[in-house]
């Protein structure tokens, strides 16, 4: 009987707190990866924007160092980038743009992934590149490591190669090399934190993927689980800013209108990356071009681990 009124009495609590939880949301309990993952980051560019422009809630008086990374991850099984950064075509690509943006060309070009892995390291140690999605700021750099595949989702790819995808947030010229590798991923119906579908990238809890759509129709974010207990979400551009996050704020209204594809999936994918971020304040959301938090993480060739 005590059990009895125990066990109704727990699932009445339960009931009650899932029901002040959006209906969407799922929470799978999160155990450390005990694999040693290493994660590095390479800024290959940076321009100084101010976040007002960044974000509906920017401050007029604040500078935002908006730069352009690869990520890359150290891991016993095979290392990968994510995302490649400016590449060595850096300047023919722009020159072959229709639209010269200003802002575009106001970057400081920095540094080169390919090179810096050769200096390092070796190319022949990237498996694959893993692409967060394919606008030109992001895959500028896949050319430089023809050895890898490259990593992306059917959607992506889909949307990247059709009419749809235009100059000049997409430069097919980055990635219509009939030589190119291509390795779609899917997702498994298995929910993650709050995401419906997932994929375990090794198999150990180091790497997750989730689908991140709305920037683009098939981008997507990875958490990059250390041993050491830290835990990073790369959430590519479905925001601009880690305050942006922790405020719930949209892009700005222009800077939405020229790069975001879905804006009421972006929307929706916002409320979620926000909810989870204020129920594990200790996730570090890093945003592709927010230096103030991937400037923090350690810079190739150091990793963390
Ligand atoms: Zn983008």
């Amino acid at each position: 009987m005590f059990k009895k009124v125990t066990v109704s009495f727990l699932v009445i609590l339960l009931a009650s707190c899932a029901s002040k939880l959006p209906a969407s949301y799922i929470y799978v309990p999160y155990s450390a990866s005990k694999v040693k993952v290493g994660v590095s980051v390479i800024e290959t560019g940076y321009t100084c924007a101010n976040e007002s422009f960044i974000h509906e809630k920017g401050s007029l008086f604040s500078t935002h160092r908006s730069n352009n990374i690869a990520v890359y991850i150290k891991h016993p099984k095979g290392d990968f980038l994510f995302d490649t950064g400016f590449g060595s075509d850096y300047q023919d690509q722009l020159d072959n743009m229709a639209w010269p943006s200003c802002a575009i060309n106001s970057h400081k070009h920095t540094k080169i992934a390919g090179n810096e892995v050769d200096a390092f390291g070796s190319k022949e140690d990237i498996n694959f590149i893993l692409l967060s999605h394919l606008h030109w700021d992001h895959v500028s750099g896949i050319n430089d490591f023809p050895d890898a595949e490259v990593w992306t989702t059917k959607a992506e790819y889909d949307f990247a190669f059709s009419d749809d995808a235009k100059k000049p947030a997409f430069l097919k010229t980055d990635y219509n090399d009939p030589t190119i590798k291509w390795n779609l991923i899917t997702f498994d119906s298995i929910p993650y934190e709050n995401f419906d579908r997932s994929l375990d990238l090794y198999d150990d809890g180091s790497i997750i993927l989730v689908p991140l759509p709305g920037h683009t129709p098939g981008s997507l974010g990875m958490f990059v689980n250390l041993a050491s207990g830290t835990r990073y979400f790369f959430i590519g551009d479905l925001s601009f800013s880690e305050e942006a996050i922790q405020k719930n704020a949209e892009k700005n209204f222009f800077a939405k209108a020229v790069v975001d594809e879905e804006h009421k999936v972006v929307r929706q994918e916002l409320n979620r990356v926000s909810f989870l971020a204020k129920k594990k304040p200790e996730l570090i959301v890093v945003p592709s071009h927010d230096g103030s938090i991937s400037l923090k993480i350690k810079q190739y060739p150091e990793f963390e681990y």
